[in-house]
């Protein structure tokens, strides 16, 4: 059985006294097992970090941007290794997989611009003689703790800010599917990252909670489900650390009646079914905007869904495939009794999908739910599978209050011809990113990522401008060069431009 390591800058570790199993989901079947650390080794990680990012963070910013080029290049020529990796331990479709990739890339890229993005502000004669300027400054070490739903593009939106910037990083990627971080990493010494300075620790909650409490570690980024977001949240900022923590969703998507159904009909099979649903950025929930909307949305959804294909993730006509865990599956087959149970209408069910050669295999078909309602446990909870949901309303007022009051607010999208209401929908709808005819609004590397509400907790978004402001601090110096002539008088009262 294949043994996935940690990467750390520190040789002769003990062995690890425990394991985590790594599935493949295509098999139901254990593929490798991953060591799972503990604070003992995070604090060999931590030691490595401390020596090796001073000089790091020394090293002009033109050079860091140079081994963000050359790191592109490397995964570039490496991307069908990386996706086949990346696919045999989530699950999802090969194709899929590269976007994975690609869209961590696209951060590497704005990162490739470091230079221009760390450059300080400056008044010149901000009073007699005095000139005031600013800087920004890394923290120093950073960490990252990961879910297993995007394991190249999420561990690459932190640690490609974080080491630009001039910071160590610590990566804690998920267990449940740890070789690709562990790949990334092993490029990014290839492409001339200094030893110490991006490492990779597995392990479960023992390893986040050393890390949230290691006093050497100055910010943490996580993503992952609500309550553990919470919880990484509290106990960060209890001691002393800068948090950011994105969480769960439920994305809606909202249909009005003029709409273009048959592009709403194509972009929601992608959005709602594409990586078995296992996305935070997906669109779990339809609501159609009047009965005839719903109707019509209802008779050209079926064929769709109809017509959808699951595979293992290798087959390339396969539109998605298993998801990540026999427990994952099963968490979703109980929503979907859930929803049966509170009454909806159990349109297409996906309970108990096999596939032939491959019956161990974690596959849920797709499946579909009519009149659900708000009261619904089923509606107001994640259930991260191929299971979509329309809620029908009787107004736009309506549909605006649904992704609005829910507790999630992560991504929201509309469809509609009528620019007006795309415009009154955006300025108002209670969530973080929207689509307007866009169905997965994950926005580009050079803007930022992040929801509202229980979808993220602290106040700073992922990459972009809010990426350099979470990983730096600011430090303002404000100076005069006297010129010679002392003045002899000392001054009591606070000092003033005026
Ligand atoms: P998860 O919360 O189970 O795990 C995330 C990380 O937390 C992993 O590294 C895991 O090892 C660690 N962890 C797990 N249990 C823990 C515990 N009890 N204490 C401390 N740490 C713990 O999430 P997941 O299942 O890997 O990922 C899916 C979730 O992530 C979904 O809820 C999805 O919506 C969310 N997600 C959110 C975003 C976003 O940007 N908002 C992006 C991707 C995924």
């Amino acid at each position: 059985m294949r043994d996935i390591s940690h990467k750390i800058a520190f040789s002769g570790l003990p062995a690890p006294a425990r394991f985590g199993d790594v599935f493949d989901p295509n098999r139901g079947s254990v593929q490798a097992r991953v060591a799972l650390g503990d604070r003992a080794l995070l604090d060999r990680a931590v030691e490595a970090a401390k020596k090796a990012q001073p000089a790091w963070a020394a090293v002009n910013p033109q050079r860091r941007a140079r081994v963000m080029f050359e790191f592109k290049a490397l995964v570039e020529r490496n991307m069908d290794e990386l996706a086949r990796l990346l696919s045999s331990e989530h699950g999802k479709v090969i194709a899929d997989a590269k976007g994975d990739i690609q869209r961590g890339l696209e951060v590497i890229e704005f990162c490739c611009g470091i230079p221009h993005a760390l450059k300080g502000e400056y008044t010149q004669g901000a009073g007699p003689g005095i000139d005031v300027y600013s800087m920004r400054q890394p923290l120093g070490i950073g960490a990252g703790i990961t879910p297993f739903n995007f394991p190249a593009m999420i561990p690459l939106w932190m640690s490609g800010v974080a080491i630009a910037t001039g910071n160590a990083f610590i990566l804690k990627p998920s267990e449940r599917d740890p070789s690709v971080p562990v790949r990334l990493a092993e490029l990014f010494l290839e492409a001339g990252l200094p030893e110490g300075i991006l490492q990779v620790v597995h392990g479960d909650k023992e390893m986040v909670d050393a890390i949230l409490d290691h006093p050497d570690i100055a910010a943490v980024s996580f993503v992952g489900s609500s309550d553990i977001a919470h919880y990484v949240y509290r106990r960060g900022v209890e001691a002393g650390k800068r948090v950011q923590a994105m969480g769960g969703a439920k994305n809606h998507g909202i249909v009005m009646p003029d709409a273009d159904l048959d592009q709403v009909v194509n972009d929601l099979s992608g959005a709602a079914f594409g990586s078995a649903g296992e996305r935070c950025m997906a669109l779990p929930v339809v609501v159609p905007v009047g009965e005839k909307t719903a109707a019509a949305l209802r008779e050209k959804m079926l064929p769709a869904i109809e017509a959808l294909r699951v595979g293992v993730s290798t087959d390339p006509d396969a539109h998605y495939g298993p998801v990540v865990s026999a427990a994952h599956k099963a968490r979703i087959e109980n929503y979907i009794q859930m929803g049966v149970d509170e009454g909806a209408e159990l349109v297409v069910d996906g309970r108990g999908f096999t596939l032939q050669g491959h019956e161990e295999g974690f596959f849920v078909g797709p499946t579909l739910f009519d009149h659900v309602t708000p009261t619904m446990r089923s509606y107001q909870e994640e259930i991260f599978g191929p299971v979509l949901q329309m809620v029908r309303a009787g107004s736009f007022e309506e549909a605006l209050a649904l992704p609005s009051q829910h507790q999630y607010g992560n991504g929201v999208a509309i469809f509609t011809r009528n620019g007006h209401a795309a415009r009154e929908f955006a300025a108002r709808v209670n969530v973080g990113m929207v689509g307007i005819n866009v169905p997965i609004p994950v926005p580009v590397a050079y803007h930022t990522f992040g929801g509202w509400k229980r979808s993220a907790f602290g106040d700073t978004n992922q990459h972009g401008m809010e990426g350099v402001k979470f990983w730096t601090k600011v430090k303002t110096v404000t100076q005069r060069w006297p010129d010679g002539g002392a003045s002899g008088e000392s001054a009591f009262i606070i000092p003033t431009m005026g």
